[in-house]
């Protein structure tokens, strides 16, 4: 079992690789206290749902550092997730929100559930027995949550109504939430804002190796908030998406996808595959085909030490949370691969829930225009950071952004001092 690459045993070989560079740069005693987590909290639902029965859920919500501010993170879903999961995830937002430079620390949720099987009204349920049974570790200065893989806006939305309705009011005083309905207090350009990031980067990386969007190809893993909208602002700024995959399998087409129309075939019937114009091919084998630009944009751990070196693309851009293990990012770096690290490349939807965050706070509204500018700029900010790190250490980009971003936590904890 030594062998086994989870989210967490990779954030954690991510971390100490970091941790190494910066002794004598950052304290081994505030390196010691962002070593473990600030709280893991297993909470056990028991809601009863349409069927009149009872059905018990695990939860799990942990804290990994509130450094430089509330802990933020979303809220995942998932058959498979666990509390290990969920640490090695509020341990990756941790960096990200120090990477991205918003006052958050790291946080992530997590509910053990099938999205698959469960139907609206019983995920409405289970999603406002997450929001009563967790509310005392969710506030503006303790833990906002967000949405993640298995949940959305309206989850969000469901979440600020309990909250709201606990304090007997009608909405909350500040921000308990990001990622919720616009008509709730969201903000335009949130849903988009994690996968127009991704398509930023990717481009900015693209320039770096010399390739053309407009005559280059790009395959996406996933096809969920994050993977659609990157496939379509990818393809908007010219390249020809010729793979496509989601849980259920995978297309491809050395013609192109037109993604619009996937849009709609997905919301048919609620798969990629079976596309017309294009060809159904196994999963796993998407991410071996030819393209420049791979994104993965689904699970963890898909680009391994079985099949990082028959990944053809030139360029990787990181949507999902950890999808490459530290053993794959050694073979990818021996062929010269460029890859835009998850901290980095997935962190639009962090920095827009900021702006949402400070938004809700002072009772504005913010034009989708300025956030999209916003968005940019900060995206375009930061990789060029991480990309001069990385040139003047001789690192990866992985490795410099976990050093500017752990340095940052580390300046944190050391201007709050080290009591109690
Ligand atoms: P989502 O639930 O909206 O969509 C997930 C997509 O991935 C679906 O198309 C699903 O079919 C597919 N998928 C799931 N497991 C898969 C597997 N094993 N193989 C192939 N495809 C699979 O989720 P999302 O919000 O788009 O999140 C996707 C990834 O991006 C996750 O790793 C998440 O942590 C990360 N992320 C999301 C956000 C956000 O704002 N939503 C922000 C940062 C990072």
């Amino acid at each position: 079992m030594g062998n086994v690459n989870t989210i967490l045993t990779n954030a954690r070989t991510n971390f100490e690789r970091a941790a190494k560079r910066l002794t004598g740069v950052c304290s081994d005693d505030v390196l010691a206290k962002i070593r473990e987590p600030k709280e893991r909290i297993e909470i056990t639902l028991a809601p009863q749902l349409s069927d009149g029965k009872v059905h018990v859920f695990k939860a799990f919500v942990v804290r990994y550092s509130d450094a430089l501010g509330p802990a933020k993170g979303g809220i995942r879903l998932s058959p498979t997730t666990s509390i290990d999961d969920v640490h090695g995830l509020a341990m990756e937002m941790t960096w990200k929100c120090a990477l991205i430079g918003v006052p958050f620390g790291g946080g992530k949720s997590g509910i053990v559930a099938d999205p698959l099987t469960l139907n609206p009204r019983d995920k409405e349920i289970v999603i406002r027995s997450f929001a009563r049974n967790a509310h005392r570790h969710i506030s503006p200065f303790v833990y906002v949550p967000a949405p993640d893989m298995g949940t959305n806006d309206i989850d969000m939305g469901h979440i600020k109504d309990v909250i709201a309705s606990n304090f007997g009011g009608a909405t909350t005083h500040g921000c308990y939430v990001t990622g919720k309905p616009i008509i709730m207090g969201g903000i335009a350009g949130r849903r988009e804002a994690t996968g127009r990031g991704v398509a930023m980067t990717a481009v900015e990386a693209m320039k770096l190796c010399k390739l053309d969007p407009k005559s280059s190809t790009a395959i996406v893993q996933g096809f969920g908030n994050v993977g659609s909208v990157a496939a379509k602002a990818l393809s908007d700024l010219g390249l020809k998406i010729v793979g496509i995959g989601d849980v259920f399998g995978a297309i491809y087409s050395a013609n192109g996808i037109d993604v619009s129309a996937l849009n709609d075939h997905v919301a048919k019937t609620g798969k990629v595959t079976c596309f017309t114009g294009a060809e159904n091919i196994d999963g796993q084998k998407l991410l071996e085909m030819p393209c420049d630009l791979l994104v993965p944009a689904a699970a963890a751990n898909q680009i391994t030490e079985q099949n990082a070196a028959n990944v053809k693309a030139k360029v990787i851009a990181e949507g999902a949370n950890s999808p490459t293990t530290p053993k794959a990012d050694a073979i990818l770096e021996e062929k010269g691969v460029f890859v835009i690290p998850d901290i980095l490349c997935n962190a639009g939807g962090v920095f827009v829930s900021y702006l949402e965050y400070t938004q809700e706070t002072q009772q504005e509204q913010m034009a989708e225009e300025v956030v999209h500018q916003r968005l940019a700029e900060r995206m375009a900010k930061t990789f060029r950071q991480v990309h001069a790190l990385a040139g003047e250490q001789k690192v990866s980009m992985r490795d410099a952004a976990m050093l500017l971003a752990v340095q940052r936590v580390c300046a944190a904890l050391t201007a709050r001092g080290m009591l109690p």
